[in-house]
């Protein structure tokens, strides 16, 4: 009897460590880590997640020109930048800077994540590809959200700290992805905070606004923010929008209310962080 109750809790104990390691490798540490290079004697200093989805500020001499991903980067007056890795950035970078003349670089190593994966089989032909009338109009919003991802602003609202820009329940995670009838659909880049519809959306760093739109195919009403640096956010399925395109606006100031526009199953906030085309997960820069 007893080695039978003894079996049973080796067992729970094994069973509760497995899912802690899972828990771990789903949720890999979000502490941020600091690392400094030495390229001759010229130290860069960064700070932030080294990690899939994570975004790194960095520091240089502000004479010094500073490479990443082929892209120069903006630095501000005292040499900061920043630098984003998207959802399924390889394992190395590299991040150069110029040096009499030459480039030098150093390798950067980015951790690796496991992304929840959801298989649904059984669906209706149109639940999983949009009807064809409604391509150009999709081609069309896609291509507008791309060309603000695509700004380099020289502002520097990025080197502040994010806020939750809602109060709610985390029901959806960056980087999962569902494969509906076998077909793998694009991952999900952002987080959704669910909360009842007219729950206040606030920008979480002081921002400009590049987007104000009451109604695109996917994500409704939906606001665009830019925190320079190639830094922007989006805001999704909102029920209202309080801003217009071209307002600043200041950390902590409401600029919608939640809601269930465009492709949306209930009231929730879509939120999404990118640096240019890479795709960041919001919950890594929030307290
Ligand atoms: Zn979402």
């Amino acid at each position: 009897m007893n080695n039978k109750i003894e079996i049973e809790n080796l067992k729970n104990n094994l069973i509760k460590t497995l899912f802690f390691l899972f828990f771990l490798k789903i949720n890999p540490c979000i502490a941020k880590e600091t690392l400094t290079l030495d390229y001759n004697n010229i130290k860069v200093f960064l700070e932030g997640n080294f990690i899939q989805g994570g975004l790194v500020k960095g520091k240089i001499d502000s004479n010094l020109s500073v490479r990443f991903k082929e892209r120069l980067l903006r630095k501000t007056s005292k040499g900061f930048f920043v630098i984003g890795f998207g959802r399924d950035h390889p394992k190395i970078a590299n991040l150069s800077i110029k040096i009499n003349q030459n480039w030098i670089s150093k390798t950067l190593n980015i951790k690796k994540r496991i992304y929840k994966t959801q298989m649904i089989n059984g669906l209706e032909k149109k639940m999983v590809t949009p009807p064809k009338s409604f391509y150009d109009r999709i081609i069309r919003e896609n291509k507008a959200i791309k060309n603000i991802r695509h700004l380099d602003s020289d502002i520097d609202f990025i080197f502040e700290e994010f806020n939750w820009p809602a109060k709610g329940i985390i029901s959806g995670v960056f980087g999962s992805q569902r494969i509906l009838n076998g077909k793998p659909k694009r991952p999900h880049y952002g987080i959704d905070i669910a909360a009842k519809k007219g729950t206040s959306v606030l920008a979480p760093i002081e921002s400009i606004v590049r987007m104000a739109e009451k109604d695109l195919y996917y994500t409704g009403g939906t606001i665009m923010l830019d925190h320079g640096h190639g830094v922007t956010s989006v805001y999704s399925h909102l029920s209202l929008i309080n801003v217009n395109v071209g307002d600043k606006v200041k950390k902590g100031q409401k600029i919608g209310e939640i809601g269930s526009t465009g492709r949306s199953t209930g009231p929730h906030l879509d939120w999404r962080i990118n640096w240019f085309l890479e795709r960041l997960d919001p919950a890594l820069l929030v307290p």
